[in-house]
């Protein structure tokens, strides 16, 4: 579900691409959620929000909520932002949900050349299934090298099948000259780290936001 949270006009956060904040639910159940933009004049801010089943906060986004709901949250938080000096490549790894700090990276990427800068830019999107992938990229200045991957592929899909951070192993991307942003859930991380120092990748170029579960 994507949603979209207006903010109080005297109140807006003041966040840098790749945070997330905290929304506090009924009788104070409290929820991370990463911002999937990059701010914006108008001061609001989208979240895409995975159905997890019996999920307590899940069931208010499904089942509950309304246009105009007020709810508190708390942020911004985090530190999976850019850095610089960076690499020359870059390259973007996310599975399900995971694709909403690394939205608003790209946003950040998009709209600041300096940041650009000659770089090589790619994003490796990882779902189960085809239909899992429910936004598309559209940038004006990026030059986005997307690929997108399956781990549960039916005989009909065409492109890369496995896990995100096995595509890049086997890509001709140089890991010693590569950062990467990593975000999506704690195993995917995990295994993303492990693979990826053990196939050369300089370890303080691994950045990483894990949706570990808060129950
Ligand atoms: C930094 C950070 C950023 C996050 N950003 C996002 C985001 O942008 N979008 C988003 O959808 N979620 C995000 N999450 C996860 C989110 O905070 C919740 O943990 C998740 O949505 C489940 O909450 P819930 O109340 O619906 O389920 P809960 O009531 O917490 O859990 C119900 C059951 O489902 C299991 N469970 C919890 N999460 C998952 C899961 N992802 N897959 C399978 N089973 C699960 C639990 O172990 C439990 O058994 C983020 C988490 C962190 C730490």
């Amino acid at each position: 579900m994507e949603v979209i949270l207006r903010l109080p006009p005297n109140q807006p956060i003041n966040y840098l691409p790749g945070q997330y904040i905290d929304l506090i639910g009924k009788g104070g159940v409290r929820r991370s959620y990463s911002i999937a933009n990059a701010p914006r004049s108008d001061g609001r801010i989208t979240l895409f929000i995975k159905k997890v089943k019996n999920g307590e906060m899940s069931y208010y986004w499904f089942n509950d909520a309304k246009v105009n709901d007020l709810l508190r949250l708390e942020g911004p938080l985090g530190t999976f932002i850019f850095r610089e000096p960076a690499p020359r490549n870059i390259v973007m790894l996310a599975t399900g949900t995971g694709i909403a700090p690394i939205k608003a990276l790209l946003e950040q990427l998009d709209s600041d050349a300096d940041l650009i800068n000659n770089r090589r830019i790619f994003l490796i999107w990882g779902n189960r299934f085809e239909k899992e992938f429910f936004w598309k990229h559209e940038f004006e200045n990026l030059d986005l090298i997307y690929i997108p991957v399956l781990s549960q592929a039916d005989k009909h899909w065409k492109g890369d099948r496995g896990y995100v951070q096995e595509i890049l192993i086997e890509s001709e991307i140089d890991l010693k000259d590569v950062a990467v942003y990593a975000c999506g859930s704690e195993d995917m991380i995990n295994s993303a780290k492990a693979e990826l120092a053990h196939a050369g990748l300089i370890s303080h170029n691994f950045h990483a936001d894990a949706f570990v579960c808060s129950s």
